[in-house]
């Protein structure tokens, strides 16, 4: 066997690498940095095992698509909130987790800045999964550590996009009790080729990268690489992010959206809360949170989240990410393929040309240097 599934439409979730009993999967990164499946065909004994636990290949017919849906805050106080991307809803998941002896799995950046799943044992341990990371996380290893904790009896939150809940779903093959899975709302996942040249051309190198800083407020955000502050909207890498230039080509038709992944719980931003409840809206961040089992509930419920309001389904459509997979822009491509080639200044320049002003402006601050 060669390919497991056509390239553009795997999202790298490794559940295939992981389920691999020969081990003849290695997840190896594209031009592009994204990772997929790269099989020594002399080694496999065709088995297709691969294939049965592919998420793009086996999509769940109904998962679990329907669920309560509330607006809710972390209430353990305020540095919880303010450190989270959203309402610190997932720390406080995890905090319960975490009390019953049990193991939270996360995504944390590592020392060069790469996203890389992880778990922790302990309190500690969460402030490095606490704020989205916009970049697709390398799930490494992870999916065989949840499984040996299952099976020792340990209890599980394991937390990362809807495909990869879905691939690690699909690599257990059976559900098991003492597991939660907590998925994020997803856009889509920015390529860490990007990341790193735009961090390499802007800052030279940074060592802390935090792309949902509250300073300046919830919805009107800011990102943070190293000291150097700014609103989201004035971000070149964010301005990228989300005109959808960035993202993994199966980002574009995604295979896990809308709860189909099976997870427990799902959370976003709770984006339109404005409109619905001005009176909650405190700008601190309002989670929106999806349960869809029993055990969801019961942890939720254990928590100390504050359930601010509870609301049909059909607010979700105040999230589009919620649903619907990003729109493939005509320029997409040849951004990538100019990024990788020369770097993320002279692709930035090229899709959207610097008007005189910022082109003055830009020779004035190398002059200053
Ligand atoms: C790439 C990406 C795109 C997103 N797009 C949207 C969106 O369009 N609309 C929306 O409403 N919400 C989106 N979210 C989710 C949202 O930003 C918050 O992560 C979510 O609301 C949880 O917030 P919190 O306050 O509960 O906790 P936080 O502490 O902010 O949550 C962090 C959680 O996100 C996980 N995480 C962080 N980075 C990654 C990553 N790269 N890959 C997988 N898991 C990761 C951590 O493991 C942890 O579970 C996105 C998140 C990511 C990572
Ligand atoms: S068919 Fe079996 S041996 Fe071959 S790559 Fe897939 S899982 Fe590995
Ligand atoms: S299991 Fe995941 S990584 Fe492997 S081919 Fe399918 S989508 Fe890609
Ligand atoms: S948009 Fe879909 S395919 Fe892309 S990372 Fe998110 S869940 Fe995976």
């Amino acid at each position: 066997m060669n390919e497991i599934v056509k390239k553009d439409r795997c999202c790298g979730c490794s559940a295939c690498y992981s389920v691999c009993v020969v081990g003849c999967i290695n997840m190896v990164p594209d031009s592009e940095g994204f990772m997929h499946p790269e099989i020594s065909e002399d080694l496999c004994i065709d088995c297709g095992l691969c294939r049965k636990v592919c998420p793009v290949l086996n999509v769940m017919e109904s998962g679990n698509v329907v669920g309560t849906v509330y607006a809710a805050v972390s209430s353990s106080g305020e540095s919880v909130r303010a450190h989270s991307s959203s309402g610190g809803v997932f720390t406080e998941l995890s905090r319960v987790v975490l009390a019953h002896g049990g193991v939270v799995f996360g995504v944390r950046f590592d020392c060069t800045m790469k996203a890389v799943h992880d778990f922790t044992e302990d309190e500690a341990g969460l402030d490095a999964f606490r704020g989205s990371k916009y970049v697709q996380s390398s799930v490494g290893e992870s999916f065989g550590q949840v499984r040996s904790f299952l099976e020792g009896g340990r209890r599980v939150l394991f937390s990362g996009t809807p495909c990869q809940i879905s691939g690690l779903k699909r690599y257990l093959r059976r559900e098991y009790d003492n597991l939660l899975t907590v998925e994020v709302v997803c856009h889509g996942v920015p390529s860490p080729v990007v990341l790193g040249h735009y961090i390499d051309s802007i800052y030279g190198s940074v060592d802390d990268v935090c792309f949902r800083d509250k300073a300046t407020g919830w919805k009107n955000y800011s990102v943070r690489f190293g000291n150097y502050r700014q609103c989201y909207k004035d971000n070149y890498f964010m301005r990228v992010f989300l005109d959808d230039l960035s993202l993994r080509p199966s980002c574009y038709s995604c295979p896990s959206k809308s709860g189909i992944s099976g997870a427990d719980i799902t959370l976003g931003d709770f984006w339109g809360i404005e409109r619905l409840n001005s009176v909650i809206d405190d700008d601190r961040g309002i989670s929106l949170v999806v349960v869809r089992t029993s055990r969801g509930a019961d942890v939720l419920h254990e928590s100390q989240i504050s359930l601010l309001a509870e609301y049909p389904a059909s607010v979700l459509k105040y999230n589009p990410s919620f649903s619907q997979s990003a729109k493939r822009p005509v320029h997409r491509d040849i951004f990538m393929k100019e990024c990788v080639a020369k770097g993320f200044m002279k692709a930035y320049d090229m899709i959207y040309p610097p008007s005189l002003i910022t082109q003055i402006r830009r020779r004035l601050k190398l002059l200053l240097k």
